[in-house]
């Protein structure tokens, strides 16, 4: 049983009040525009200013660049945050996915000199992680991106797509390969600086669901980096180091994804137990059926948080999480869309008039199928963990 701190209830408290008032309006209304919520928005300003809620695994409270790390608070927290609206929750300020990036590849200056500009309060600033490319999504030893070195600098040519928050982020972490055939082992971590010549956003999608925050493709086109914008630096990637950080940012992103579904499914669940106290029968079968169907998918999301919980205090204490990752990160999607489907079964004609807020929950719930590895390849990884499935080079 874990047990709260002070602080954490308090975040918590202030984050419902905060998702009240503005995650879910904005969420709405970025469904209905199908656009995310501009950069200048105020509510951006608000989290800026009062810390405690930015994306990236790292709570303002401690410093942005503070070692002192909570991921059980912080999990709890997207949590709470995706239950009032998971495309608002995933477009906040902050290292975003390239915080854990950070967090595994670079070195303490290096965290320092990326991580300080979240302490400059005069205006929202976002960081981001690009992966995936347009020839390498679910098998990212193949990414084609190429770093080569040119004296003191490093030289970036590729193009990168799927990349949340890229198009709006003041540094976005890169993958790319000194060499393909090394397989693995040539992979690297760069930052890529808003502004470095080479660096051109190339399309914002037009996304089905999630559409709270926004997911860009990118080209870089003989992008020159000073060579401390490698991560880690050069004896990092000995043993193919790289790699296995990459690896080691799912290990986290994975359990996130959960802790975002747990918070949507909560928020099915809630939306239909509210539906039935005021619009069902005091007594009855009917009501009976669906209290029912909503314990069962109660105890489920229960199930997941504490998947995820475990996964995330054993990269905590330092233990390997890996396959525990990838079971809370397959076991989370069915439930979600289970407390989704339920939800629109309970409210009947109800719940495709009502706002948007069920029927764009279904849409919103796909992309926890697909981001951080997709249901089969995790079942790749598990397999792999439990019975050592064949892996490629
Ligand atoms: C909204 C959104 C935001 C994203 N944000 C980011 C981001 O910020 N940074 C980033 O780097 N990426 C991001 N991604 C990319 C995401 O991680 C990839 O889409 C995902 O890894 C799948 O890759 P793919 O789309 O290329 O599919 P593919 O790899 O082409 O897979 C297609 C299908 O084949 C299946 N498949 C693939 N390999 C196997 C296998 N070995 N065994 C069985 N089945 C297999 C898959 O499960 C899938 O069903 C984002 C994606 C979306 C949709």
């Amino acid at each position: 049983m874990i047990e709260l701190d002070h602080r954490t209830m308090e975040m918590l408290e202030e984050v419902r009040a905060l998702g009240r008032e503005h995650i879910r309006p904005m969420g709405l209304e970025a469904d209905r525009t199908a656009s995310p919520p501009p950069v200048d928005h105020p509510f951006y300003l608000i989290c800026t200013r009062q810390g405690g809620l930015v994306s990236g695994m790292i709570g303002a409270e401690d410093g942005p660049t503070s070692l002192d790390w909570k991921p059980v608070r912080n999990f709890l927290i997207g949590e709470e945050t995706a239950y009032w609206d998971r495309g608002v929750a995933l477009s906040l300020p902050g290292p975003g996915l390239g915080g854990p990036a950070l967090r595994n590849t670079a070195t303490p200056e290096q965290r320092a000199r990326f991580l300080s500009i979240f302490e400059d309060h005069s205006r929202a600033r976002w960081g981001a992680m690009a992966m995936t490319e347009p020839g390498a999504g679910s098998d990212v030893a193949r990414i084609a991106t190429r770093a080569r070195k040119d004296g003191d600098e490093w030289v970036l040519s590729g193009q990168k797509m799927f990349c949340s928050n890229s198009a709006r982020a003041d540094w976005v972490v890169v993958w790319a390969t000194v060499d393909p055939a090394l397989g693995r082992g040539g992979h690297r971590a760069f930052v890529v600086e808003r502004g470095t010549p080479g660096f051109e956003i190339i399309k914002v999608e037009h996304k089905m669901g999630s559409r709270g925050y926004e997911t860009a493709s990118f080209a870089l086109d003989d992008v020159r980096l000073p060579a401390d914008n490698l991560l880690g630096g050069e004896s990092f990637y000995e043993s193919r180091k790289g790699f296995k950080a990459s690896m080691a940012t799912f290990n986290m992103t994975r359990p996130l994804h959960t802790a975002h579904g747990v918070g949507m499914g909560r928020a099915a669940h809630d939306f239909a137990l509210d539906f039935v106290r005021s619009d069902y029968p005091a007594q009855g079968r009917r009501r009976q059926r669906a209290l029912e169907r909503l314990a069962r998918i109660r105890r489920r999301l229960h199930t997941a948080r504490l998947m995820y919980l475990q996964a995330v205090w054993l990269a905590k204490t330092g233990q390997s999480n890996a396959l525990e990752a990838s079971y809370a990160k397959m076991y989370s999607p069915p439930i979600v869309l289970e407390a989704v489907v339920a939800a629109l079964d309970i409210l009947g004609e109800a719940g495709v008039r009502n706002d948007r807020m069920l029927e764009k929950l279904y849409r919103d719930a796909k992309i926890l199928d697909i981001g951080e590895g997709t249901q089969q390849v995790q079942r790749v990884v598990v397999a792999r963990q439990l019975f050592d499935f064949p892996r490629d080079a």
